[in-house]
């Protein structure tokens, strides 16, 4: 079945080719993305997701062709006309069309589309055993704030990471003389050491990941934001991830480093993650 389709103000389906190939968002990568989870048909944590498309929008001079309110209006409308009741999000907003050069004019129409997918989220045993990790050098942007859709990097680095028999990349940032921990290809990374709970500050190396947030906040005054050497990880009580798609996931293994269990704190948060969502 095809799924419902957003485009330019209007509704149509995924079987309808609506792009033009002089869209700047394919020829230059110009545009940003954003994707959030429904249950229930309501959206999990949209206010958040409105704001970081709004700064990443910002921070790339393209028009925002909504308001906060025409933004939830439209999502809501899209939810109302998918078929099932829990899955996925993907909104797109490019610079627009344009003849293809690199000097953009100031005035351009942005494009917009939003589409929902079904999606498998991770299920009660995936959420107790958790996921592996291979380390990769992080060779993206320095502008990894901004959720842009110029993902080649991290989706290098992802293959790479399957192909190794791992889930997800940990990205090891190089270019600093020290190794530091960054993120992973599409999460966040948090470990956890004799009960404080460790991730990198929001800065140009990270995504302000919007799960990142609501752990941090349940996480309460156990939160240290900071950089992480690779050498500390060995030490760590527990390690976890975080993402819409996975929520909190802890990690059993990095490289081919010594296993770990899910850990009380990681479970913790994973569980008051999990109902919050669903409030
Ligand atoms: N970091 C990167 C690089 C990502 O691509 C993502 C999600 O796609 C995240 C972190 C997690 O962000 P969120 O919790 O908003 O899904």
């Amino acid at each position: 079945m095809s799924d419902v389709l957003y485009f330019n103000g209007r509704f149509t389906t995924t079987d309808e080719r609506v792009l033009r190939v002089e869209d700047r968002g394919f020829l230059f990568g110009d545009a940003v993305y954003e994707v959030f989870k429904f249950l229930g048909k309501r959206p999990v944590f949209l206010r958040n997701h409105w704001w970081r498309l709004a700064n990443g929008l910002k921070a790339i001079e393209i028009r925002n062709p909504w308001d906060e309110q025409s933004f939830a209006d439209t999502m809501r409308d899209l939810l109302a006309r998918t078929e099932f009741d829990d899955g996925i999000v993907y909104i797109e907003v490019s610079r627009g069309e344009g003849e293809r050069a690199h000097f953009y004019a100031d005035d351009m129409t942005p494009t917009a589309v939003a589409f929902s997918r079904r999606f498998k989220f991770p299920d009660a045993a995936k959420k107790a055993r958790g996921i592996r990790l291979m380390s990769d050098e992080d060779l993206r942007w320095k502008h990894c704030d901004v959720k842009s859709v110029n993902l080649l990097a991290n989706a290098l680095s992802k293959k790479k990471a399957q192909r190794a028999g791992a889930d997800e990349v940990l990205l090891i940032d190089r270019s600093t003389g020290g190794d530091i921990v960054r993120e992973c290809g599409s999460s966040s990374f948090f470990i956890v050491k004799d009960g404080r709970v460790v991730t990198h500050p929001l800065d140009c190396h990270i995504l302000p990941g919007v799960t990142r947030d609501h752990v941090i906040a349940l996480a309460g005054d156990r939160v240290e934001e900071r950089e992480i050497r690779l050498d500390e990880l060995d030490g760590a009580d527990e390690i976890f991830i975080t993402s819409t798609t996975l929520g909190v996931m802890p990690v059993y293994q990095i490289d081919d480093g010594a296993k770990l269990t899910a850990g009380p704190v990681t479970l913790e948060l994973q569980r008051r993650l999990d109902e919050e969502e669903r409030r």
